[in-house]
């Protein structure tokens, strides 16, 4: 099963995707993940790229091309994927359809998961993650059981650096302009699938198994 979840920052693509993973055993492709890995190794890649993501602006395509193409070669894309965060832009998505074209792949469902601005910023100011294993948590919406700690491997949690107001702000303009036409470009390939993002996160992954069922 080779997905794509779409939707803007803080819509719950990368707390749905960790369910998918632990039900369905695809590999999650992160292209946000895999930046924030860049800039911490602090790779050439990272320290260019940290430029943009710190402003809320999208990395170049070509970086993030790149990137996704070489992941979709390794082993453990056969049984299916999830891209999380990708494609982020209407080139971005046409070269993945030359990228898969030529893997002799198809996407099977854009699951786009659609939650209001108004609710956006809320959810983004209040996200913790943690350093260890990447899990992500909400300060009020859902919080760990100890103030600090992943509930899952006892890692510490840490706030974004681009999870703040202004950048936050810029981040949902961004996805207005440059990420929104996505929806047009899947649904005139039938492969999109609009979910209700608001409600319990449980609910919202019941909503995302009975399409992919
Ligand atoms: P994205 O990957 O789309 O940017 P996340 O999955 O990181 O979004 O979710 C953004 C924040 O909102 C996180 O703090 C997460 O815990 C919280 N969150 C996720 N789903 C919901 C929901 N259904 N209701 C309230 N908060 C949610
Ligand atoms: P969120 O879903 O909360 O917006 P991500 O972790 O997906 O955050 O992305 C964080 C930042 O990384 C983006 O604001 C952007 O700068 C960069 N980024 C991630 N994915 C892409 C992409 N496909 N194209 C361009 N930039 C990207
Ligand atoms: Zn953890």
């Amino acid at each position: 099963m080779n997905l794509i979840l779409l939707g803007p920052p803080g819509a719950g693509k990368g707390t749905q995707a960790k369910k998918l993973v632990d039900s369905y055993g695809i590999p999650q492709i992160s292209t946000g993940d895999m930046l924030r890995e860049a800039v911490k190794n602090q790779t050439q890649l990272g320290m260019e790229a940290k430029k943009y993501m710190d402003s809320g602006q999208l990395v170049p395509d070509e970086v993030v091309i790149g990137l996704v193409r070489e992941r979709l070669t390794k082993p453990d894309t056969e049984k299916g994927f999830m891209l999380d965060g990708f494609p982020r832009t209407v080139p971005q998505a046409e070269e993945l359809d030359k990228v898969l074209a030529g893997l002799k792949k198809d996407l099977n469902h854009v699951i786009s998961i659609e939650v209001a601005n108004e609710e956006l910023m809320g959810r983004l100011t209040g996200r913790r993650t943690c350093k260890a294993c990447g899990s992500g948590y909400h300060v009020i919406f859902d919080p760990p059981k100890t103030e600090g700690k992943c509930d899952k491997c006892g890692g510490e949690l840490y706030q974004r650096d681009d999870d703040n107001e202004a950048t936050v702000s810029n981040r949902l303009k961004v996805y207005d302009s440059q990420t929104k036409p996505l929806i047009d470009y899947y649904q005139g390939k039938s492969l999109l699938r609009p979910i209700d993002g608001v409600g319990a996160i449980d609910d919202i992954f019941g909503r995302i198994k009975t399409v992919l069922s």
